[in-house]
């Protein structure tokens, strides 16, 4: 089959210079994972500051919120807005128990089994929308997908042999691992690669209350993931004389700014220690070593971070699960689960964990994994918790208008609480703002939440506050390791570059661009045209492109009616057309960038 793709790509590009149609691209898409905008510069990130300077930064950027890796990995793969893949968080609500994690309903889904499971679930494809290396594999380009687990299978996850898609991550050559395939295999054994990826070593030890984390970057296996693209899967493509499209996902600084071990209890240095830092210098070696393939002139390289990056803060005067003595929990911290305990005592309802076959927890217990099913009967909760870090979702299984004020009520009335969004179809409630405002509200096969609920965030005081911000996170971290995934532009500002033949050069962009609109400009590049089931999507970012046009753009700002106590969630966004941009949401003086714009460039109105 993919040679017979293969012959008509070779006939189309001979055919192609008669017709003076565009030649197809080498794409590069190179993410590095939880990068802050504000850490890129020439003395840190130098092939990513050259890369930049060379071609295209944006200084407008955005994650889709929840800022999330799997959510913003959906946004770059298929060019919609979460609200259409269904993606909310990486820990979602699936309605059925799902095999993989033991029958639990809240799976965390960056793990190759659960995506199977997922997808087999709803209909075959979870997201619902066709993905960008879906398509090019299928119009005869090689398609490779390099790095973290979850993200890296997002961009071909409905190929699971190995033999069309190359994809290579911490399960390769492991239980649950998606096959290589037999090209790929003789191409490692040629290099004198191993055929199973190490694991993460030192630097995947996060540590307990007593005991700091890693003070290790994920080096050794990201250089395994650099040796495979650079010496199997590139050969391998240029040995094939097509064009291709490669993803490499970089776990770092991600994965080391969670885990580190600088700031144990403390919120300064917090991820601006030296392991966080060495993790960023990380990421930019292993995008170096690609850009030393000599791609230039036939490749376009594009560079994003999912999301930005916070410390973790696990301080609240108002949690009653803050009030409880935990092992293992410093006292009067939150525990993991925080939310869902306190909504389980405000309503009076049983907590059972979904991630333990639903056993209750008493009162000296919090969930294992923080997701909780609350209400009478584990298999029928009236309420469900999917925790997820700097936000958390919630969920109304029986669509309960009362109970869906009852909770937000509850939720209101707690210090770590920076703004809600609610489903409309539970009415409006007063200090809410519709899931609609944000794109949330598409055509998701997943159950949609009722509520997501926004933690607070501020900063620690530095001369860019997005680079060290600080969230309550619900999250089995320690107070003074990382966390995202909040409304806070230290979340929402993430990293995005551009450089190649279809780039403009030596451009810095202020005009807002975000990862649902890369989804949409690689498309472009790609010449490919997939029709798409939802509406929300990005948009062909044509200001950085050679021949393209400059769109203006616009600031604006939503604001819910006042709840009793005269809580308003206000949400600040900027607009390109119809395309909306969201900077920072929460309630005034509880997220980091929404009293004051946290960047120059997004005060600007043109
Ligand atoms: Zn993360």
């Amino acid at each position: 089959m993919r040679r017979a793709l293969v012959s008509c790509l070779v006939g189309l590009s001979i055919a192609g210079p008669a017709r003076a149609e565009p030649q197809p691209r080498n794409v590069v898409l190179f993410i590095a994972d939880g990068l802050r905008d504000g850490l890129v510069s020439a003395a840190t990130t130098p092939a990513m500051d050259g890369l930049m300077k060379a071609g295209v930064r944006f200084t407008n950027t955005h994650s889709l919120f929840p800022t999330f890796t799997m959510p913003n990995a959906t946004a770059m793969a298929t060019g919609h807005m979460l609200g259409d893949t269904g993606q909310f968080g990486n820990t979602i609500y699936t309605a059925f128990p799902v095999p993989g994690p033991g029958e639990s309903l809240t799976p965390f889904l960056e793990s190759d089994p659960v995506l199977g499971d997922v997808d087999a679930h709803f209909a075959g494809n979870y997201l619902n929308e066709e993905t960008i290396l879906r398509a090019a594999h299928a119009r005869g380009f090689s398609t490779a997908s390099i790095g973290k687990l979850g993200p890296s299978l997002v961009f071909d996850h409905t190929a699971r042999s190995g033999q069309d898609s190359v994809l290579v991550d911490d399960s390769t050559g492991r239980t649950g691992g998606i096959p290589l395939g037999d090209e790929l295999g003789t191409r490692l054994n040629a290099a004198g690669l191993p055929l199973q990826a190490p694991t993460r070593g030192a630097n995947g030890q996060a540590g307990t209350d007593e005991v700091p984390g890693t003070l290790a970057a994920n080096v050794e296996q990201q250089a395994y993931f650099t040796a495979v693209a650079t010496k199997a899967v590139l050969p391998l493509f240029k040995a094939r004389g097509t064009p291709f499209v490669l993803v490499y996902w970089s776990r770092d600084p991600d994965g080391t700014q969670h885990n580190q071990g600088d700031s144990l209890g403390r919120l300064v240095p917090g991820i601006n220690g030296p392991t966080s830092l060495a993790a960023i210098r990380n990421a930019d070696s292993n995008l170096a070593a690609l850009k030393a393939q000599g791609l230039a002139e036939s490749t376009d390289v594009i560079v994003t971070s999912d999301h930005g990056f916070s410390t973790i803060s696990k301080e609240s005067a108002t949690s009653f699960a803050a009030s409880q003595s935990y092992r293992g929990v410093p006292k009067g911290q939150l525990p993991p689960g925080f939310l869902a305990v306190d909504l389980a005592h405000d309503l009076g309802l049983g907590l059972f964990d979904p991630d333990a076959k639903g056993a209750k927890l008493g009162p000296d217990a919090f969930p294992s994994r923080a997701n909780g099913l609350i209400g009478a009967d584990p298999a029928k909760p009236a309420v469900v918790v999917a925790a997820n870090g700097g936000s958390d979702l919630v969920y109304l299984p029986e669509g309960d208008r009362a109970l869906a004020r009852r909770v937000v009520e509850a939720l209101s009335r707690q210090d770590y609480v920076s703004g809600l969004f609610v489903s409309a179809a539970l009415g409006p409630i007063p200090g809410t703002l519709p899931l609609s405002a944000i794109a949330l509200d598409g055509s998701a096969l997943t159950p949609m939440p009722a509520i997501v609920v926004n933690f607070r965030s501020f900063s620690t005081g530095c001369a860019d506050p997005t680079t060290c911000g600080v969230e309550v996170s619900d999250t089995g971290l320690q107070q003074g390791q990382g966390m995202h995934g909040s409304f806070s532009r230290a979340d929402t500002r993430n990293v995005m570059g551009a450089m190649g033949p279809s780039f403009r050069a030596g451009l810095r962009s202020p005009v807002p661009a975000s990862n649902a609109d890369l989804g949409k400009t690689i498309a472009q590049l790609l010449g490919l045209t997939i029709p798409g089931k939802g509406r929300l999507v990005g948009r062909v970012l044509t200001e950085a492109l050679a021949n393209g046009g400059t769109p203006t753009f616009a600031r604006a700002e939503l604001r819910s009616e006042p709840d009793a106590a005269g809580h308003v969630t206000v949400l600040a966004y900027q607009t390109v057309g119809e395309t909306r941009y969201w900077d920072a949401a929460g309630y005034p003086g509880r997220t980091l960038g929404l009293d004051v714009p946290a960047s120059p460039a997004a005060a600007e109105a043109h």
